[in-house]
């Protein structure tokens, strides 16, 4: 009997140990993937850099002026109209965000979006089918060539506005939405930044709690404060209008500069990519552009608002 113990007592450790082997094989593949996904990033940020300065450079941002929108014609606002009665009989959640969004910007703002909401699809899948990737879980997407949400999980609509805020600036052109840009053979660029400034929206038209990107809402924040009229921020945003974002960039800072900061985000867009001190010093780089600009030549209590932004950045931290 006490050989039978002792087999079965051996058996039941080497399965234990053939168990913590294979986690333990597991946890090592991780992080080597995500190691080697960190320096592949690193590399195709630094080549991004140096084709967009070459690029970019040769464009004359600084004398881009931002386009007129054309009012609503009557017909436009008549359609409008009916669209709305439409939805607030179909879609509450819908009818919502846009009624609520409206509050902030101009219907002429989100035209583009208004045109595409008959195509608008959005599909509620289970839980079962939230997707892993990059190092976490994608609790929805939006795709603009399909113009089509999907929706993993959510909690109090903060998923879906997040969503249709990705759909309500999306461009003309594919290759654009909101901040992101795929642009030459720079391919895509300013998705990091995007979905900071996405998620500042959502939180602060729709009152979400801060959930996902902590740290580009954070750089999303900072880099508002370049702008001289914070509305014309978000009217680039609806706009799809990335250029004009670096143009009004360049009233304090050099191009290299726009780019670095534009193309570091990136590193942000995943949480397993986040790293806390590259957040730091990202953030001490913008404060140190604002104060060279903000600072140095003027006295007007702009120190009070830089202090407070260190304030308001450092608290967000802790989050
Ligand atoms: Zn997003």
């Amino acid at each position: 009997m006490d050989v039978i113990i002792q087999i079965a007592l051996f058996l039941l450790t080497a399965f234990n140990l053939l168990i913590t082997f294979k986690e333990g094989k597991k946890i090592y593949n991780f992080y080597k993937e995500k190691y080697k996904r960190r320096i592949e990033l690193k590399e195709h940020i630094l080549n991004q850099k140096s084709l967009l300065n070459k690029t970019l450079g040769n464009l004359n941002l600084i004398k881009l002026k931002r386009p007129l929108r054309a009012k609503f014609t009557e017909e436009e606002a008549i359609h409008f109209n009916g669209l709305m009665d439409k939805i607030k009989l179909e879609n509450t959640d819908l009818y919502l965000f846009i009624d609520t969004l409206l509050e902030f910007i101009n219907k002429e703002d989100i035209r583009i979006f208004i045109n595409r909401i008959d195509d608008l699809v959005i599909n509620y899948l289970s839980l079962k089918e939230i997707k892993y990737q990059n190092g976490g879980y994608t609790a929805g997407t939006y795709n603009g060539q399909e113009n089509r949400i999907k929706i993993y999980f959510d909690k109090n609509n903060s998923v879906l506005d997040h969503e249709l805020l990705h759909a309500a600036s999306s461009g003309d052109k594919n290759a654009r939405v909101g901040f992101s840009l795929v642009f030459e053979k720079a391919g895509m660029f300013g998705e990091g930044l995007n979905e900071g400034y996405t998620e500042l929206l959502n939180q602060r038209i729709f009152n979400h709690l801060n959930s996902s990107y902590p740290y580009l809402t954070v750089l999303a924040e900072l880099i508002e404060n370049f702008y001289e009229n914070k509305d014309d921020m978000m009217k680039d945003f609806f706009h799809a209008d990335l250029l004009a974002l670096i143009s009004e960039l360049l009233k304090s800072m050099s191009l290299e500069e726009a780019i670095d900061i534009i193309t570091s985000m990136d590193l942000f867009l995943y949480q397993n990519e986040a790293s806390f001190m590259e957040f730091v010093s990202l953030r001490q780089k913008i404060m140190q552009i604002y104060e060279r600009r903000f600072i140095l030549d003027d006295s007007k209590g702009e120190k009070r608002l830089v202090k407070q932004l260190f304030k308001k950045t450092n608290n967000v931290d802790k989050t």
